[in-house]
């Protein structure tokens, strides 16, 4: 069975990263908080791939549970 599809890159999401608060990035100098998120709410899922917010996943909703 394939993986869903990402809407901003449409490769699929094999890693999907659990980000509610972003990440920190070496900006040369120092680290810079970075998000994912476009809006006011977080983001709590990320694409591995590309980095941008999953906003309509959820792992649950593609795993079955032995
Ligand atoms: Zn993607």
């Amino acid at each position: 069975m394939n993986p869903p599809i990402c809407s901003s890159c449409n490769r699929p999401i094999t890693r999907a990263l659990d980000l509610p608060y972003g990440w920190w990035e070496w900006s040369g100098k120092r680290y810079e908080l970075r998000t994912a998120s476009q809006g006011v709410d977080v983001a709590p899922w990320v694409h591995a791939d590309c980095m941008n917010q999953l906003r309509d996943f959820h792992p649950a909703d593609h795993t079955i549970l032995a």
